[in-house]
């Protein structure tokens, strides 16, 4: 495996590619093929970008009759046919079966640019700096979405103070039950030194922050809290929406109402970058014609291939699939724990975003090793990277699964025998 011109002339800042050292030369469904002809069970899919899979069929039609066709790739924000149709279709299949009025906005295409608007935004409709966000949140490398990531080993890279947030426990961290209340009657104490809040920002399952998964009465707790003391309620969906949890939005059939939904990730559904906040229109009113603006939001492409995987959620079969394969996940983790009981391992999770935390950064660090070389590609996340999240795509079938969680089972077990 010649990984010389990496080397020599990337930045060192390379990090997945020391994780899975060798060069990935095609990919289909779940897996990558290396340039060597080895064959990798996908079990991270682009950190949650891949829902659908590498190089979805479907999708792939779908945009080559587009490219075949000169249709418009690049077109900032103005108007396309591709744009159109994929507006419609997300107003279709999304927003009007659930009864929002959210607008779309799009913005330079990743999720970081998705969170720095909706934060922008909030502050311009309520007059306030400060945001709320969580102890394990992940929201962006940017500044002012690393200032609401809680990970210090990025936040340290900043080279500048990370100002205007405020930070609480979530849920499940601890002092996570109780800090909505004490923070409230904070705000609402005149003489608590505390600043109005522009807005709260809340991922329903920590992702990259150790799949932390929120309750649904904490987070009704919050959106409560919101409204009383006038701050938005912002959900990011960047990692656990369209479609990972068995639904498409990640809080579906919570009954929440958030002012702005960030997404980006497996929103254009085949692999290409594209981002979009979600609005409430009284909210979306306070921006004026271009403020916040970005050459690349216009991804003809992005909108051909996600148009296509929309298709998926007006099918109610895919979204079973991935609840039931979810289960097959989860019971297999828990399997694996159990069999290992004095280790501690535990298991989180929900729909196929399952995780467990084996509360050993380094230990986990071996595991992914161990499953590179026997041919599944799986990240670590959490603090000190002691959680194996597993997020193949939910279009996986359920032999590839199986495979998969066969092969994560042979890297624990020769990772314990390390130990
Ligand atoms: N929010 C969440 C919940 C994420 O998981 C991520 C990426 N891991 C981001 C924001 C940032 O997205 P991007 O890397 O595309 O900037």
């Amino acid at each position: 495996m010649d990984t010389t011109v990496f080397e020599q002339h990337e930045s060192t800042i390379r990090g997945y590619s020391r994780a899975y050292p060798t060069v990935f030369a095609s990919a289909s469904g779940a897996r990558q093929v290396d340039e060597e002809g080895r064959s990798y069970l996908d079990f991270f899919a682009g950190a949650g970008v891949l829902n659908f899979g590498h190089n979805d069929p479907v999708m792939k039609r779908a945009v080559i009759d587009y490219l075949e066709a000169d249709g418009v790739v690049h077109s900032l924000d103005t108007y396309t046919t591709a744009k159109r149709a994929f507006i419609q279709r997300f107003h279709e299949v999304v927003l009007a079966p659930r009864g929002m009025d959210h607008r779309m906005q799009f913005m330079g295409p990743t999720g970081s640019n998705a969170v720095e608007a909706a934060l922008k935004l909030a502050r311009a409709a309520t007059g306030r700096r400060e945001v709320v966000a969580f102890s394990h949140g992940f929201h962006g490398m940017t500044l002012g979405s690393l200032a609401a990531t809680g990970n210090e080993a990025f936040r340290r890279w900043s080279g500048v103070p990370l100002e205007n947030v405020v930070r609480l426990p979530f849920e499940t961290a601890p002092g996570g039950r109780t800090a909505l209340a004490d923070y409230r009657s904070a705000l609402l104490d005149p003489s608590s030194g505390q600043t109005p809040t522009a807005a709260f920002l809340v991922e329903t399952i920590q992702a990259e922050g150790g799949v932390n998964v929120a309750s649904a009465s904490w987070l009704h707790e919050l959106q409560d809290l919101a409204r009383e003391v006038g701050a938005l309620f912002i959900i990011d969906d960047i990692q656990a929406g369209v479609g990972r949890t068995g639904h498409y939005f990640s809080f579906d059939g919570m009954d929440l109402d958030p002012d702005i939904v960030t997404l980006a990730k497996g929103l254009g559904g085949f692999g290409t970058p594209i981002a979009m906040n979600l609005n409430k229109p009284e909210i979306d009113d306070h921006w004026s014609p271009g403020a916040h603006t970005g050459t690349f939001r216009g991804q003809g492409i992005s909108f051909v291939a996600g148009a296509a995987a929309l298709d998926h959620f007006t099918d109610e079969t895919f979204l079973a699939g991935v609840l039931a394969k979810g289960e097959i996940m989860r019971e297999r983790l828990e399997q694996l724990a159990a069999a290992h009981r004095e280790r501690g391992w535990t298991v989180r999770g929900r729909g196929m975003m399952q995780a467990l935390d084996t509360g050993d950064g380094a230990f986990a660090a071996r595991v992914q090793r161990t499953a590179f070389e026997s041919g599944l590609l799986i990240g670590p996340c959490g603090s000190g990277g002691r959680v194996l999240k597993l997020i193949p795509p939910l279009t996986i079938s359920e032999a590839d699964l199986a495979e998969g969680l066969d092969l994560l089972d042979g890297a624990l077990a020769a990772a314990l025998e390390v130990d």
